[in-house]
């Protein structure tokens, strides 16, 4: 998760000033039932997996688009790569096309900040709507048993959140006493609905176009020449120089042990949010990776460093800005490099939201991948 939600509205401060309702962090319209929704976009490029997490404060139009556009992109550019590319897709489609991950938690206390907002401006009417909706999103809230377990062990109380945001609201809602009538909001978000259809749709469209084109397609052998013949089993292809893997960092520093920054390389760009996680579990190999910014007018380093095979990184406190991935394979020699990848951070009422970003590498095969471009001179 990766919002920090600020202190939550006391009372007191309803009588010094007029409460901020929340807005949607893209229109930045007031709405009745706004939402902190998480949808996925992923992008895949033959030897890695990128997954996005589009977070933010959304009314339901907006939240609409995002989860086409993220969908959309998944669709066309989530696929291609093995296995990590379809497994991630599938997941974010459904998942967008679900309206997206709404922490319960969140979601009922910016809901009971807008009844709070509503009922303080005379609005009693909507603050009541707005009261029971988050009345019921408050049923969703799952207490975490693992927490709370610990917390007893440790002899604290244990305390239901679900619980202590339901009793707020009902106290909102004795404050607004039944002068505004028993009307319901209309659920914008509300799973069946035209979103939801629409996605379906293009979905069924296109799995079913899938099976059709690969039920009825060519076997996609090369045509045979004109004379029967076999060519000999002998290879022609001249011996590739031999790839030594290094005993050090090119610095002369020596590997670590475990995943972590290689000593002596820049460690810049610090004071963000964001985190970015390199996922080199499917790997076999170990990798020295390297997150470029691309900001400037060239293309510099800002982290080094280096994650064995089966484990992965996460960098944390990264400035937001554009960026990417180059590594090599330490088995193989190989390098790589992901595609541009930006990492944004934003202000809101709630807190600060920012990009929390997985990357996934995958194995790559003994020294016969061609790389993307990556010239030594460019590691
Ligand atoms: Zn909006």
């Amino acid at each position: 998760m990766s919002i920090e939600t600020g202190p939550s509205a006391s009372a007191s401060a309803a009588e010094q000033e007029p409460p901020e309702p929340i807005v949607c962090s893209c229109c930045g319209k007031v709405t009745a039932q706004p939402r902190y929704a998480i949808f996925y976009e992923v992008k895949s490029f033959i030897v890695q997996t990128t997954r996005s997490a589009i977070q933010g404060i959304f009314c339901s139009a907006c939240a609409e688009k995002k989860a086409f556009r993220a969908s959309a992109i998944t669709w066309i550019l989530g696929w291609w790569g093995f296995p990590w590319g379809p497994i991630y897709s599938i997941h974010a489609i459904f998942t967008n096309m679900f309206g997206g991950k709404q922490p319960p938690d969140i979601n009922a206390r910016l809901a009971a900040h807008q009844a709070w907002v509503f009922a303080v401006l005379g609005k009693t009417d909507m603050a009541r709507a707005v009261a029971l909706d988050a009345l019921s999103i408050t049923k969703k809230i799952k207490p975490d048993k693992a927490y709370a377990r610990m917390k007893k062990a440790l002899g604290y109380d244990v305390t239901d959140e679900g619980a202590e945001i339901r009793a707020q609201i009902e106290k909102l809602l004795e404050l607004i006493g039944s002068a505004g009538g028993g009307n319901r909001l209309k659920d914008a978000w509300g799973l069946f609905r035209r979103p939801f259809y629409v996605q379906g749709v293009v979905a069924c469209v296109l799995f079913g176009w899938l099976g059709y084109a690969i039920e009825t397609a060519p076997p996609s052998l090369p045509p045979r020449g004109p004379k029967p013949y076999v060519a000999s089993q002998e290879s022609y292809a001249p011996p590739r120089p031999a790839y030594v893997r290094p005993a050090n960092a090119p610095n002369g520093q020596p590997w670590p042990t475990a995943a972590a920054y290689v000593n002596g390389f820049p460690h810049i760009h610090t004071n963000g949010f964001s985190k970015v996680t390199v996922d080199n579990s499917q790997n076999d190999s170990d990798v020295f990776v390297k997150l470029v910014s691309l900001d400037g007018p060239n293309g510099f380093p800002v982290r080094a460093f280096f994650i064995p095979g089966h484990a992965s990184f996460t960098l944390d406190k990264v400035t937001a800005g554009n960026y990417d991935i180059r590594y090599k394979d330490l088995s193989s020699g190989s390098l790589s490099r992901s595609e541009q990848f930006s990492l944004e951070e934003k202000r809101t009422d709630e807190g600060i939201q920012f990009s929390n970003m997985t990357m996934t590498l995958y194995k790559v095969r003994n020294g016969n991948m061609k790389t993307y471009g990556l010239a030594e001179d460019e590691f």
